[in-house]
Formats: C-alpha cells, structure tokens, sequence
C-alpha cells in the first residue's frame, strides 16, 4: 500500500472495516494486477479535493446547531466530478472517501465520462423537519457553491436524500448564479430537467445485472429465489423490478426490520403498505418476521444488500446461503468476507458494477440537461441497458483473461482506464 501523510483523514474505525483502507486495498490489487507505476497508484490513492464545511442550521424551536458536512472529489481526469450526496447519522469523512474513489472506478468501469466523488452529512433525516432538511440542505449548497457546477462536480441522490433534495440543491445553485442551472444536479425532479427512468434506475440496473449472472448458469429470473436487505431508493425498486421479472423474493427488510414469505412476497402490496406504515415493512399481513441479521442468512439464490456498507462481515459471512450475492449497496461486504465467500465458491458481483444503473441514468439526464432534448423513459432504459449488459459481459471476460474474482476484473477495467487517461494526459505542471 502507499503510505502518505493524507491517508489518515480522520481517527480510522477498526481496520478490518475502515471503508477508505478497503478501498484503498482493493485499488492496491488492482495495481498490482496492472502492474501500475507506483508514482500513478500514489496519485489514484488520494482523492483530489476534501472539502469539510459546518452548517449551522436554525431548527423550528429556536435552538441553532452546527451540523458537519462533506464532499471528496477524488480524481477528474475523465471528465466532471460526479457522486451522491448521503445524509445518514454515521457519515464521516474516511467513509466519504472511500464512496468518492469507489465512483471513480464505476464511472470509468461503464464507460462514463466523469471523476468520482461523493458528499456527505452526518444527520438522521428523521430527527428533523421538512423545513429544516430544506434550509440544512440550502446552506450545504451554499458552503459548496465554488465547488459544484455541471462542469465541475454534479452531485446526486445517495442514502437518505431524493429528487427533493436535488430540487433544493439545484434551485440553491440557480439563485446564487442567477440563472436556471438543471446540468447542476441529477436524480432532480422530473419537472426541472430530471430524466425519466431516474428513479428506478439503480434498483433496474441491479435487475439487469441479475438476469445476466442467472442467465450464465442457464437460468431466468422466473423462480430465482431473492432475498434483499433494504426497501428503499434502491433495494425497493430492485424488488419492484424482479418481481415483475417473475423472481420471488422472499425477504426484505428495512432499517426497522424484516418480512420473510418462503412462497414468495406480493411486492406491490408490501410496497404500498410500507408507505402506510411510515416506510416500515414490519407487521405485514401474511409474511413472519426478521431481523435484519436473520435475513442475510436465509436460503436463497440471489442475496442483495441493498442498504449500507459493512453488513456482511467475518461475523456473519458463514451464515450467507445465497450462491449469488449482489452489491446494490456499495461496500456491503468486507474485504475479508469478500476472501472468504470467493474461497466457498460464492459469486459476488461488485458494487461499482452492480450499482452503477443510478450513475449510468444520471449521466444520460445530464446529456439531456446540457442539450435541451428530453427522451421518453423507454429510451433511457434501453441506453442504461446497453452499457449495463457491455460493463458486465466485459468484466466476466476480464475474469476470465486474468483468472481473477469479479471484483478484481471489475477494479482492473475501471482503474486501468484512469490510469491510461492520467498517463496519456501527463501530470501537470
Ligand atoms: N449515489 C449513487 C451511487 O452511489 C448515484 C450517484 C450519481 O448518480 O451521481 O452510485
């Protein structure tokens, strides 16, 4: 690994799950498998920018507190920083890092042209109101206004955020430059310039990428056995999606818990009694319940942990029964579970492929933001497909020229192509 003074950002959590050192060992691989220049991997190993900004907010009682905010941008040779903007208790600044570089090597992997990177604050949405989201979320934007733009850095939906953040992000950026910027932001609302197909469009690609990986063991996702940890942004359309495909799935949880139907869920009816439920599948007519840890643990074909980083771990991984494992999230699996489902044989397809359908859409609304032609939503789908179905057909033959897992091919693909475009443009000055 190259050592350097910026590695350590902030006090690192336990080695085994410090999200920056696992993305820096997967890149580390990776540049041993492309036998890159140390002087480039120390380059690739360091995001570009950090930005650390306080955002004081007025709450409704009166009382102000300063809330800390991040955005990485890890490396733009490519093209425009791009990445999510995550609003969750446990966000810090190593683990923003990581998710930055980890969208260098997604956009790059699917063949789009953007640098990774990915911002951040340390909140639980659900503690605060409406109002106050809005007016923490303007003032975000505003800390950042220098740092953004359609041509530097477009944020995007992430773990607790939505079109509705965007809209405020983007009309924030708008006001403070004086003019309608749609190209600011993606994952925006469908009436400022967002793309059709946006929404679904991470849980579609998950979809994608499980009838292809069904398809090589000479299956159809009719009858696949499914299991997804989370309902929300991504794992809900995900089930929505196979289950329309003819999969059953038969667990899901969210962050309150789980439902399990060995038959089968009724999909649609789970999600409509969820958003009943204030977002909670708990208590579902007909299904029993399960924790959250039951779940990864139940016999299945496919698993998907669709949720956060970190959830299948040395603790738990020789529970995991699914023959397939799926990242919709990104990072759901530790380094070390990671060895240890490759040793059983376990097919794990990485989250800079599996998860890329969101970025891939945001990047076909961004074409269309800066070009001022809007496409129907079958289009769109059909132009995510196409680069879904290349990116993992590539990354299967990857693995087979290098005799290495999925996730291997997958970082050498994507690294391999930064380090190209960093060496052919040269280090500046
Ligand atoms: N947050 C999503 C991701 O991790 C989407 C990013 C984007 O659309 O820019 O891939």
């Amino acid at each position: 690994m190259v050592s350097s003074s910026l590695r350590p950002l902030e006090a690192p959590s336990p080695a085994h799950i410090c999200p920056f050192d696992q993305a820096c060992s997967y890149l580390d691989q990776a540049a041993k498998e492309l036998h890159l220049d140390r002087g480039l991997l120390a380059v690739l190993s360091h995001p570009r920018k950090v930005v650390t900004v306080s955002i004081p907010v007025k709450l409704d009682n009166g009382e102000v507190e300063v809330l800390a905010g991040h955005r990485v941008q890890h490396c733009d040779v490519l093209g425009p920083y791009k990445g999510g903007t995550r609003y969750h208790p446990d966000v810090t600044l190593r683990e923003v890092s990581a998710l930055a570089m980890l969208m260098t090597w997604k956009c790059a992997l699917v063949g789009i042209p953007y640098g990774g990177a990915k911002g951040g604050i340390a909140l639980d949405p659900a503690r605060y109101t409406v109002v106050e989201l809005e007016r923490i979320t303007r003032r975000y934007t505003t800390e950042l206004i220098k740092d953004i733009g359609p041509a530097i850095d477009i944020p995007a939906p992430d773990v607790g955020t939505s079109a509705r953040e965007m809209a405020w992000m983007m009309d924030t950026y708008s006001m403070n430059v004086g003019h309608a910027v749609p190209g600011v932001v993606t994952g925006k609302p469908i009436s400022i310039g967002g793309s059709r197909g946006r929404e679904m469009a991470t849980g579609r690609g998950v979809m994608i990428i499980v009838r292809e990986a069904m398809a090589e063991r000479g299956r159809s996702l009719a009858g696949a056995k499914v299991v997804i940890q989370g309902f929300g942004n991504v794992g809900g359309a995900a089930a929505v999606l196979l289950h329309e495909a003819g999969a059953k799935v038969v667990a899901v949880s969210d962050a309150t818990g789980g439902v399990f139907d060995p038959e089968g869920l009724d999909i649609p009816a789970l999600k409509a009694y969820s958003l009943q439920n204030h977002r909670s599948v708990v208590g579902f007519p007909g299904a029993k319940a399960v924790t959250n840890a039951e779940l990864l643990a139940l016999p299945c074909d496919v698993l998907i942990p669709a949720a956060l980083e970190n959830q299948i771990t040395e603790e738990n991984v020789h529970e995991v029964q699914a023959q397939i494992v799926v990242e919709a999230a990104n990072g759901p699996v530790t380094l070390v579970a990671d060895r240890a489902l490759e040793n059983r044989g376990v097919t794990v397809l990485p989250d800079i492929l599996a998860n890329a359908g969101g970025v891939v859409v945001s990047y076909l609304e961004w074409v269309q933001g800066l070009s001022y032609v809007f496409w129907d939503e079958e289009r769109v789908n059909k132009e995510m497909e196409n680069l879904m179905v290349h990116a993992y057909h590539r990354v299967i033959q990857e693995s087979k020229e290098r005799q290495v897992p999925l996730r291997v091919a997958a970082y050498t693909l994507g690294v391999g192509r930064v380090a190209q475009a960093l060496a052919d443009r040269g280090l500046y000055p």
